[in-house]
């Protein structure tokens, strides 16, 4: 263990609306806990409808007021490098924070949600000047002498509604905070209750860079106080990162009220290993793709699917390195793995090991129970050299927990790998280009990894198909989710 703790700075407990730190009406709190000992850090406001009432009304005037849309895009940009530039500088307290509250490892705190973040906001910031529409003759016939030519300008889509989870807190707030202000938009943050605490010091970062009040509101709470920002009738968009059954819930209310929605949901995504591998590049390819981030990453590679000759030396070899890996907590810089995020989904990945174990998956590596403090699960390696239908191999566990599985030609693999109701991300892993090509082809995912694995990128876009959602982030996808299309049709 490190003698030297990092600092994570100040901590903000109250909500951030119209450039104000306030209480809930009522001033109703919630305890936010260290996961590595399950004692509270925090105590954090609990937004209510009238809070969320008061966030959206805020960002609807910063909407209509000069001082943001009146912003010329450069303007905008600039105000994005600010931010980029103080969440840089604020980097080591928030990567801290960041991990004293979700328990990953500081050098993922580090890369993803700070250096990440970071990168983020200043490639969103560069499309603030590029957002384009286009020029068109028509074709109308009528009336004699009089010519038409059409136009479309990309108008921010107004208020949106963020609402995200708790593996990538910082990251994913910038994915959606970043490209909303870029387009122009305002936006209601609602951080996961778990871990609101990056998001609340980004705020802050925010008045720092000069972005005006109202622009950006974080209302901290949980499940309820997103359900009110998703009902609010002045909320233009609903932008949802999380578990496919409450996106369900979330999509249905905005067809309803015809609201446009993005949604980021589950995952199970296969990992496919082919037999030109070399066994211990397809063992730390397996790891990689499920213990990053404790496995707690919607695109983990649950699902590890191996070529019949590979098969066992790959699960003797994964089995061996997981039982290697060493738990601790994020900010103790000798752990290979942290805790899970709350004692409540530490409960629910042990039952599911469990119920892995009792339908005839071999644990061959974790599944006991870790009663010390903290909520650590131990990296599990399940065979199911029978490819029985576990539990473990449908549902999304959202933990360290991978179950392997053989296959006899890719053919077989490409269906076992879309035989899910997922499509999130799919890898193969593989030296022949034609193999490489066919899973390209053949995989039902919103991202093909060739020879990778759950890597993001800006510039790329990300989302699923199928139960993993509608919508994509990043690259210009993004720019096209926070603007809507105007036709204009003028005749001379
Ligand atoms: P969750 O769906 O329980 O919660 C996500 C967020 O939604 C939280 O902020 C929560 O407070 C809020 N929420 C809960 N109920 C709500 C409701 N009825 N209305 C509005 N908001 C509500 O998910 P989780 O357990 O926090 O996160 C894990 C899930 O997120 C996993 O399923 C994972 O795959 C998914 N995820 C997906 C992506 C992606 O990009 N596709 C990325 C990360 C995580």
């Amino acid at each position: 263990m490190s003698t030297k703790q990092p600092d994570p700075g100040p901590l903000h407990e109250d909500m951030w609306i119209d450039g104000t730190w306030c209480r809930a009406a009522g001033d109703q709190r919630f305890a936010v806990f260290n996961p590595a000992t399950g004692e509270p850090i925090a105590n954090v406001s609990r937004g209510g409808s009238e809070d969320v009432d008061r966030a959206v009304r805020a960002a609807r005037a910063a909407l209509g007021k000069a001082d943001w849309r009146g912003l010329t895009p450069y303007q905008r940009e600039r105000l994005l490098h600010r931010l980029a530039d103080l969440v840089e500088a604020d980097g080591e307290r928030l990567a801290a924070l960041e991990s004293l509250n979700q328990g990953k490892l500081l050098k993922w705190s580090r890369a993803i949600e700070v250096g990440g973040g970071v990168q983020w906001l200043r490639y969103m910031a560069g499309w603030a000047t590029r957002i384009q529409g286009s020029t068109f003759d028509l074709s109308v016939p009528a009336p004699a002498g009089v010519r038409f030519r059409g136009t479309t300008l990309r108008e921010p889509v107004g208020v949106v509604g963020a609402i995200v989870p708790w593996n990538f807190p910082l990251a994913m707030a910038i994915w959606k905070i970043a490209p909303a202000l870029a387009c122009g938009c305002t936006v209601v943050l609602k951080p996961a209750e778990e871990t609101p605490l990056t998001a609340l010091r980004l705020a802050h970062l925010a008045r720092e860079a000069g972005i005006p009040d109202g622009v950006l509101n974080v209302v901290t709470g949980d499940g309820a106080t997103g359900a009110a920002l998703v009902r609010h009738p002045d909320v233009d968009k609903i932008t949802f990162t999380g578990s496919t059954e409450v996106g369900r819930e979330i999509g249905a209310q905005c067809g309803r009220d015809i609201r446009r929605v993005a949604l980021e949901l589950g995952g199970k995504s296969p990992v496919v290993i082919m037999e030109d591998m070399d066994v211990n590049a397809a063992v730390e390819a397996a790891a990689g793709a499920i213990f990053f981030n404790h496995g707690q990453v919607c695109t983990a590679g649950s699902r590890l699917y191996v070529a019949r000759s590979l098969y066992q030396p790959v699960v003797e070899g994964l089995a061996a390195l997981a039982e290697g890996l060493s738990l601790g907590a994020g900010l103790d810089d000798s752990a290979d793995m942290g805790p899970m995020v709350s004692a409540g989904h530490r409960d629910r990945v042990r039952e599911l090991i469990d119920t892995g174990r009792e339908e005839g998956g071999e644990v061959l590596a974790g599944g006991e129970r870790y009663d010390g403090k903290g909520y650590y699960v131990r990296p599990t390696v399940v065979a199911n050299p029978h490819n029985k239908p576990l539990t473990l191999v449908e549902k999304e566990v959202f933990g360290p927990v991978v179950v392997a599985m053989p296959f006899e030609d890719l053919d077989q693999a490409i269906d076992q790998a879309n035989d899910s109701i997922y499509g999130l991300g799919a890898s193969i892993w593989t030296r022949r280009l034609d193999y490489a090509q066919r899973a390209v082809e053949g995989f039902r995912a919103g991202t093909v990894w060739v020879n990778a694995h759950n890597l993001v990128d800006p510039a790329m876009p990300f989302g699923g198909v199928k139960s993993s959602g509608i919508g994509r982030e990043h690259g210009e996808a993004a720019i096209e989710a926070y603007t809507e299309l105007k036709s204009v049709c003028m005749g001379f």
